[in-house]
């Protein structure tokens, strides 16, 4: 898939009064948050979402208003703790994925906890170099929580013989702005 024309034209963004993200995800936040987990569950339960089942369908559009009030009363640094501890719950097709396959596979992960009607977000990747790629995405959750989950990926699937992998945000784009989308750019 080319980068191009997907950031040049984002899709048009409907409210996506429909979407729905997994009890899995949503226990993940809790998990994540566990020193503070009773806070953390009296957000969400304040939003209609308790109890958490992991085999069920939540509605995204509460889980987001809670994920904003966790992040204005505890931080964005808890987003993206919540970002690493939602790539730990992650089912990859392959544990033995290059670092490329993983980033590139994202898409397809976030397509498991996440689903329609509506319009849901995508994650596209892009090979920039032999050693570096970048990730842009359109899904509604804060920049921070996509940050923690890229590094945390990164870290998973560090290719052999490399000693760091980078993730940096590019300039410009960003949600937290008020753009569509904001592009990690990872090296190694
Ligand atoms: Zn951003």
């Amino acid at each position: 898939m080319m980068l191009g024309e997907k950031v040049s034209s984002p899709p048009q963004r409907t409210p996506a009064t429909q979407v729905m993200v997994s009890g899995q995800g949503l226990l993940s936040v809790l998990e994540a948050m566990s020193l503070i987990e009773s806070h953390a569950r009296k957000i969400l339960a304040s939003h209609g979402l308790d109890p958490i089942d992991g085999a069920q369908w939540y509605p995204f559009r509460n889980a987001l208003d809670a994920f904003k009030v966790i992040t204005e009363r505890i931080g964005p640094s808890t987003m993206k703790s919540i970002g690493r501890k939602l790539l730990e719950h992650v089912r990859f097709s392959s544990a033995n994925l290059s670092l490329e396959e993983a980033l590139a596979s994202l898409d397809s992960v976030y397509r498991i906890c996440h689903r329609g009607p509506g319009y849901i977000g995508k994650y596209v990747f892009e090979s920039t170099g032999a050693r570096s790629a970048q990730v842009t995405t359109d899904n509604e959750y804060m920049c921070e929580l996509d940050e923690g989950l890229l590094e945390a990926l990164s870290e998973r699937f560090k290719p052999p013989g490399a000693l760091w992998v980078r993730v940096v945000h590019k300039p410009g784009s960003c949600r937290k702005q008020g753009n569509t989308t904001c592009t990690y750019e990872v090296s190694w």
